[in-house]
């Protein structure tokens, strides 16, 4: 029995270029931090060295990213190709911190007669859902005191 494993070749972490081939014409490589528990979670290199070099470096990463090929895993589910000449974008998939209006969570909040009411939803989503119920309230009257 062989228990080789089959590993492809890392290449360089000093090479910017290595797969510049595989880009749609005009566009090129950002590489996302998609770690949430990473002070730099978010960011974006557009630089691969120096995104393997936060990799390697940063201490959030640390054990994770510990070998050049784990590092070459991470970086290519991370990375996705961008037009250099439009403003910068969020990663797919990637919840930005700039823009909690977009997370979906679990919410409750105190109606207007102190009621707890839970939903799902941005936080757009559930001052919506608490102005509406709060007007409902409203329409039905004050309550007998
Ligand atoms: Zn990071």
């Amino acid at each position: 029995m062989t228990s080789s494993v089959f590993t492809p070749p890392v290449p360089s972490e000093l090479d910017d270029e290595v797969d510049d081939a595989q880009l749609p014409v005009g566009q090129r490589w950002a590489y996302p931090c998609k770690l949430p528990s990473c002070p730099d979670y978010g960011k974006s290199w557009l630089l691969r060295s120096n995104f393997l070099l936060h990799l390697q470096e940063s201490e959030a990463h640390g054990s994770s990213a510990a070998t050049p090929a784990i590092r070459r895993a991470i970086e290519l589910l991370w990375r996705y190709a961008t037009d250099p000449h439009l403003p910068p974008r969020a990663a797919p998939d990637f919840r930005s911190r700039e823009e909690p209006d977009e997370w979906v969570l679990d919410y409750s909040f105190r109606d207007d007669r102190g009621k707890m009411i839970a939903g799902r939803g941005t936080h757009r989503q559930m001052e919506m859902h608490k102005e509406r119920h709060n007007l409902m309230l409203q329409m039905q009257g004050t309550p007998d005191a």
